[in-house]
């Protein structure tokens, strides 16, 4: 005489599992990302299998991230760290993850991601001058404004994923499969609406957009600092008046963390616009949503100042 007995309950035990512990059933990964650019695509990726903390804020220049006590905690508990490396993060967070004491996050361990493995690294110097406060000394490291790398690096951030969290591992894999497929598509509506500028000079203030100039058909290879982190000078700056008049360059692109007043005294000598850019999600009004807005505000803001200037 089982009649008592719920006919339901072989049914019921996982969820009765899943209500007496629920530490297990949504162990989530915990992931640091140094900037917010990773940040958003290891969010497309990890969907919600993984809690992500972003330690640069959008509007910090990448170089130089003011190290708070809190990120050394976060950095302790996480189960992976996600950088652009190429020493890019080379002055703040060596030092933070040797003060986090975390082994998992170690150089070289699988829980500590580099994004710039498998990119095609540009101007990658033949001889080192950090000597002479050139900051780019392993190459360009701002290689995440091209979508071509934004996917790779998509990908490398699904396979640690999927290694770290095998349970996971379809929701990673189909995560990444939809961003990928909206990078392919949006790839041929961004290159279509600046293919009318294919060849046009851009002054940018920092030298971080070599690689969307490439991927666009933009030539930004004018800078107001001398060297990539080292401040404009007056002789410098005379020079780069003299041949923005030369070229007719009308365009000087600047991100929140450089000092925009330079940028409006050059364009006020010379008659260009400035332009608000950033390559960080949140960064400027309008790119909070994620990689794909951001890249939608940077093709449609360049795209129009280059318009009024044809
Ligand atoms: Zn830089």
């Amino acid at each position: 005489m089982n009649r008592n007995l719920n006919p339901n309950l072989p049914r019921l035990i996982p969820l009765l599992l899943a209500l007496l512990l629920p530490g297990l059933a949504q162990a989530k990964l915990n992931v640091v990302a140094t900037t917010p650019d990773i940040a958003a695509i290891a969010k497309e990726i990890g969907g919600s299998a993984v809690d992500i903390t972003t330690l640069a804020k959008p509007t910090e220049d990448p170089h130089f991230v003011d190290a708070k006590p809190s990120f050394i905690v976060k950095l302790n508990h996480a189960d992976a760290i996600i950088e652009g490396g190429a020493e890019l993060e080379i002055g703040w967070l060596p030092a933070l993850l040797d003060q986090a004491r975390n082994s998992k996050l170690a150089p070289g361990a699988p829980a500590h991601i580099s994004c710039a493995e498998g990119v095609q690294m540009l101007e990658v110097p033949t001889a080192l001058d950090r000597s002479r406060g050139d900051i780019h000394a392993a190459g360009n490291p701002h290689f995440f404004v091209d979508p071509v790398n934004a996917k790779k690096a998509a990908e490398h951030i699904r396979d640690a994923f999927c290694n770290l969290d095998q349970k996971s591992s379809e929701t990673f894999r189909a995560n990444f499969q939809k961003f990928s497929d909206a990078l392919d598509a949006k790839l041929k509506e961004w290159q279509a609406a600046l293919a009318p500028y294919k060849g046009q000079q851009i002054v940018a203030y920092h030298n971080s957009w070599p690689y969307f100039g490439e991927r666009f058909g933009l030539k930004i290879d004018l800078f107001l600092e001398p060297k990539p982190g080292v401040p404009p000078t007056p002789p410098h700056l005379a020079e780069v008046i003299t041949k923005m008049k030369a070229d007719k360059v009308h365009v000087i692109i600047v991100d929140p963390y450089l000092d925009r007043r330079t940028a409006e005294t050059v364009a006020a000598k010379t008659g260009a616009t400035v332009v608000d850019v950033t390559q960080f999600p949140g960064g400027v009004k309008g790119t909070d949503g994620g990689y794909i807005q951001l890249m939608d505000y940077l093709v449609k803001a360049l795209g129009s100042a280059l318009a009024k200037t044809n």
